[in-house]
């Protein structure tokens, strides 16, 4: 049997990839290996920043060195933007663009063919793409919490941002395939799906007739289809009050909300081009702290955008500060070529990128402390994961508002619901739980 391996490298929607990928290897004969032992080594990559890109050519390095007679296949989003970088790494034998991914089984099990002369494989453009990358098997592993994507591509073209040129344009999978994946995630005993896509709120508008990520919401919550539904990242124009009262309503569907803000500065979300203003995001994070109880709200920032001043970022800075939001992830600016942002002056010196980052940080941790704080002696359903904590050994497991819970148990309670009492905020910023009971 032949062996392969997949290094994956980015966001969830390349995760999930792999994953498929991996489940068609499987289902085409192949065997799962470690990376000294496979036939086949396939790196997906990622180039949302510059580090992104250097980390996938080292990965892809890496992978030849441990693996000198393997088949090096390359795809993801590097692939997709600059396979001439690739040409000059020797060793890589395919080179896979996004769009072509579910075709690695076939092109692996062909030891003949070879990408690496296919000048269309190179030149293939992304915004030409129609289709949803959709493979025959889509029910993942043995995960407690599977994502599922629903929705690929991107047609906003915020100014810094590469996902537009390196995925195509937005593309969304029908309603009924939505609901058949999911009734197949909770027949193998799934019991929480992580709904994802590079653009969700933009969910269905290219399908028509056209609806929305709230009328496929809506059908999902009445159906009851499964215990636990989570969004991933949604837009902060593209939340609209209806997913946010349903959300209020519903037994299913978490609460817990992930938010790009990007910038606190209208000048800079403007440059960004971002299509909402600074009153506006913090009208909605105010909303859905009123209305959606125990709520936890998600941001990304970017900091040192060219032009940030020192009174732009006081301006994210304190608009965070003032918000309920439960926990942060800042990413520093990274120039991407043939992105708009790329040729704007004012740059920002990178030694004040990292300061400005590091104060960021310390205020997303002393957010998430506060939020995590005020569970302390309640108690929480808890969907304990199928792999304990690694350093403790504890079980682990999420609440519906995103608190990684660790306790003592057995391994029987893996992927069950439980009921836990908060007892204390460990250092590495879990939450310590006693059980209380099982489902
Ligand atoms: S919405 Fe903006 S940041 Fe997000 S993928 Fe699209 S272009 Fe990039």
């Amino acid at each position: 049997m032949r062996k392969y391996v997949i290094k994956t490298l980015g966001c969830k929607v390349n995760q999930y990839e792999s994953e498929a990928v991996s489940q068609s290897l499987i289902d085409a004969g192949f065997e799962a290996s470690q990376e000294d032992e496979a036939d086949i080594c396939i790196i997906n990559t990622c180039t949302v920043t510059g580090k992104a890109s250097m980390q996938s050519r080292q990965a892809i390095r890496q992978a030849i060195r441990k693996n000198p007679n393997a088949r090096i296949v390359v795809t993801g989003c590097y692939a997709q933007i600059e396979p001439e970088k690739l040409l000059q790494i020797t060793g890589v034998h395919d080179i896979v663009v996004n769009c072509e991914k579910y075709k690695i089984p076939e092109l692996v099990s062909h030891s003949g063919l070879n990408h690496r002369n296919s000048e269309n494989l190179y030149n293939f453009d992304a915004r030409r793409q129609q289709d949803f990358f959709q493979t025959k098997s889509t029910v993942f592993g043995h995960r407690t919490r599977p994502f599922l994507k629903i929705q690929d591509g991107c047609d906003a073209f915020c100014s810094y941002c590469i996902v537009p040129y390196a995925r195509g344009p937005s593309r969304s999978m029908p309603f009924e395939m939505v609901l058949e994946n999911i009734k197949k995630l909770k027949d193998s005993a799934s019991h929480e799906v992580v709904l994802t896509g590079i653009h969700l709120g933009a969910y269905c508008l290219d399908l028509k007739p056209i609806k929305s990520l709230f009328e496929l919401l809506y059908i999902l919550n009445e159906s009851k289809i499964i215990k636990r539904l989570r969004l991933s990242s949604i837009e902060p124009h593209e939340l609209s009050n209806e997913i946010i009262q349903l959300v209020k309503l519903s037994d299913m569907i978490c609460n817990h909300f992930h938010i790009p803000l990007q910038s606190g500065n209208d000048d800079i979300l403007n440059k960004m081009n971002r299509p909402y203003s600074r009153s506006f995001f913090k009208d909605l994070i105010q909303n859905i702290h009123e209305s959606v109880s125990e709520v936890s709200i998600g941001v990304d920032v970017i900091i040192g955008f060219p032009g940030e001043t020192d009174k732009a970022f006081e301006d994210t800075y304190s608009l965070i500060n003032e918000l309920p939001v439960s926990y942060l992830h800042v990413f520093p600016f990274s120039p991407r070529q043939n992105t708009p942002a790329f040729k704007l002056p004012d740059k920002i010196p990178a030694s004040v990128i990292k300061s400005r980052c590091k104060q960021m940080r310390e205020l997303g941790n002393s957010k998430k402390a506060l939020f995590y704080q005020k569970f302390i002696g309640k108690s929480v359903a808890v969907l304990v994961e199928s792999t304990r904590e690694k350093k403790t050994g504890q079980l682990k497991g999420f609440t519906s508002n995103y608190m990684p819970v660790l306790m003592d148990g057995p391994d029987k309670l893996k992927n069950t619901m439980v009921h836990a009492r908060i007892e204390e905020l460990n250092k590495n910023m879990t939450v310590k739980g006693i059980m209380t009971s099982n489902e």
